[in-house]
């Protein structure tokens, strides 16, 4: 599943290609046939993120709010103007990259024939967006997408994707504190649930939980605000590198072989996650698997010990 960071991506590329267009909508697949209709020939005038879930603001008060859940994507074309054509979404069995265009279509404002099920499609003037798979595809009114928002906890990723300069904001770092150390479920379920903390997915949790040297069942209640709220800073510094390079590395560069480039290939880019059976990069332990709230959830026992006395990196 597309984690915070590809959802924030996505808001950043709709605002570089579509805001401020007129934009013809459809639903080739006809699923989304009478909410495209509502939206068919109004103006795009924002599109932000909040953990996973992207809002994309029209003209006349109306809002399509997209969740692309565990298999949703959206792909980009357009002509020789159209910035940034490529495609973000679910990955393709290969971690959190992203597609991006291969070059072997032709630059073109105008849409390819459908090919599979489209759920929506959106075509400016100079390019287009296809949706596929997403789990929640709905036009609301700004009240509805409003009090959506307000379910979710807070997104790390809020404070960089306003333009500031701080990677994170101070009210969200604490409401995130209260929200998790208010529960006694392990800190590795909390960390997943959008009600606490929006936008972290399997990947992060996992290698956030590393990185902190935390025991992934440690009660919420345990955990205690100073812990609490270095969480909120790791995640929002690793997620700000997650948008900043369309995928998740979370391990330091000390540990990065193969790779071309500046960062390193998909072995090296994690700490835990997906490594089970292998030796952790720091302790040389094998590294554990285990089924946790119907996700996988992957750490080090001897790093992340249960006692929680170990330092962070
Ligand atoms: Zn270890």
């Amino acid at each position: 599943m597309p984690e915070g960071h590809s959802i924030h991506r996505l808001a950043r590329q709709f605002g570089d290609v579509f805001v401020g267009r007129r934009l013809s909508v459809s639903s080739p697949q006809g699923r989304f046939a009478q909410g495209a209709a509502l939206l068919d020939g109004r103006v795009l005038e924002a599109a932000s993120a909040h953990g996973k879930q992207l809002f994309l603001q029209f003209g006349g008060g109306l809002v399509l709010r997209v969740h692309l859940g565990l298999y949703g994507a959206w792909e980009f074309g357009g002509d020789a103007t159209f910035r940034g054509a490529s495609s973000i979404g679910a990955p393709r069995r290969v971690g959190e990259r992203e597609l991006a265009d291969d070059g072997a279509r032709q630059p073109s404002a105008a849409p390819p024939p459908p090919r599979g099920a489209v759920r929506a499609r959106l075509v400016s003037e100079n390019g287009w967006a296809d949706l596929r798979g997403a789990s929640a595809c709905v036009v609301e009114t700004a009240e509805e997408a409003a009090a959506v928002r307000a379910r979710l906890g807070p997104d790390p990723l809020a404070r960089a994707a306003a333009g500031e300069q701080q990677a994170s904001d101070g009210a969200d770092a604490a409401e995130f504190a209260r929200r998790l150390t208010r529960r006694r479920a392990p800190v590795a379920r909390l960390l997943m649930d959008q009600e606490v903390v929006a936008g972290i997915g399997n990947v992060y949790r996992a290698e956030l939980l590393f990185r902190a040297r935390l025991d992934p069942f440690t009660p919420g209640t345990a955990l205690g605000t100073e812990r609490a709220l270095a969480l909120w800073e790791d995640a929002a510094a690793a997620m700000a590198e997650g948008v900043r390079d369309g995928r998740i590395v979370t391990t330091g560069p000390q540990f990065w072989i193969g790779g071309s480039g500046s960062l390193p290939g998909p072995e090296d880019a994690h700490y835990v996650y997906r490594r089970h059976g292998m030796p952790c990069r720091v302790c040389g332990t094998a590294v554990t698997m285990a089924a946790e709230a119907g996700r996988k959830l992957y750490w080090c026992t001897g790093c992340q010990a249960p006692d929680g006395t170990r330092g962070a990196i």
